[in-house]
């Protein structure tokens, strides 16, 4: 694998109050260039802080507690601020679920995207800037002469097309998309998971997608990624993963998922996904897990290669 992201033994840790949540937990993986990943869990289970940490963007009382992210050969974890915002819109973007709580109603949608140009320093002067905005528009299916819009003027979906604009204006070779399409309606969802494709094939960028949607994620992705309990139990080709998942968590997710495996073997997940706080002792999916056995709830699980999966369950370990 032509690897764009290695995330070695990735922690993400939230120092609140009462106790340390272990948002990410020793998170093990290779982003490939030019690929559509999907990382997909239940609501809690450390995506959006993972998305976060690549862009160094983890709120306080958080933190990065371990590990590396070398991203283009660089590690970013002890990369210096200034270094990092050189890197953070330009070379690794985001897309967020809520394009009118990131889009300022009061200023023009060109005038939002021409800033990236600015910041960056890529357009010596606001007209360059709002020229380049233009074709950033048509770039993501729209006319150029939306650059003079405000956001109410546009329907959700052209706001988030607007925002990936500003997210690939500069041409990253890494796209974070959480839960871009939450918001809107499933043919306008449809649209907008188009471009994103459209766009990783054009600019040969990677698209990493946070969605708590398998069906979504099976759809769409080269691969995916299984999260539970800030850890990565399950990683690989989307084929694979789907018509014969390994990990019981994956299973029980597809079975809990009409849209794939066919209405008859809808299950749901019993239980709840513990607190990250206090985990349990062992394989923390161990309460909820029909095939728990002996080690189950003592020993930790480590990541066992299985083909060209990983998998962190005591069945396929020795
Ligand atoms: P969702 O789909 O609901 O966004 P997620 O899978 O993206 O969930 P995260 O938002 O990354 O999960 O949260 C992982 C864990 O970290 C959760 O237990 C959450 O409560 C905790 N957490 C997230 N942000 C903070 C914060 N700012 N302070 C304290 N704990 C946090
Ligand atoms: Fe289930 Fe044990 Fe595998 Fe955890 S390690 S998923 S409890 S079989």
């Amino acid at each position: 694998m032509d690897a764009l992201v290695r995330i070695e033994d990735l922690s993400v840790h939230y120092y609140t109050l009462t106790g340390v949540v272990k948002a990410v937990d020793r998170v093990t993986l290779d982003l490939p260039r030019g690929e559509f990943v999907s990382f997909v869990g239940e609501s809690g289970s450390g995506k959006s802080t993972l998305a976060l940490a690549l862009l160094r963007l983890i709120p306080p009382p958080g933190r990065i507690a371990g590990g590396r992210i070398v991203f283009e050969g660089t590690d970013l974890v002890g990369l210096p601020e200034k270094k990092m915002k050189g890197i953070r819109g330009r070379r690794i973007s985001m897309v967020f679920q809520d394009p009118m709580t990131s889009l300022d109603p009061l200023r023009r949608v060109g005038e939002q995207i021409a800033d990236v140009y600015l910041e960056h320093g890529v357009a010596s002067d606001k007209k360059e800037a709002l020229k380049l905005a233009g074709e950033a528009l048509e770039m993501v299916g729209m006319p150029r002469d939306r650059v003079y819009y405000y956001p109410h003027q546009l329907s959700g979906g052209q706001r988030q097309r607007v925002l990936i604009a500003a997210a690939v204006a500069l041409k990253p070779s890494l796209l974070i998309a959480d839960e871009p399409t939450t918001a809107l309606d499933v043919i306008v969802q449809a649209k907008i998971m188009d471009l994103l494709e459209d766009l990783m094939r054009e600019l040969k960028m990677t698209v990493l997608l946070i969605t708590h949607d398998i069906a979504l994620a099976s759809e769409r992705s080269n691969r995916i990624a299984v999260m539970y309990a800030g850890r990565v139990v399950e990683y690989g080709p989307v084929d694979a993963v789907i018509e014969d998942p390994l990990h019981p968590y994956t299973r029980g997710l597809l079975e809990s998922a009409p849209d794939l495996w066919g209405e008859k073997r809808i299950k749901g997940l019993p239980g709840t996904p513990p607190d990250l706080r206090r985990p349990p002792p062992g394989c923390p999916f161990h309460p909820r897990c029909p095939r728990r056995f002996e080690p189950c709830d003592k020993v930790d699980p480590s990541y066992t290669r299985v083909g060209d999966r990983i998998v962190l369950c005591h069945l396929y370990s020795g």
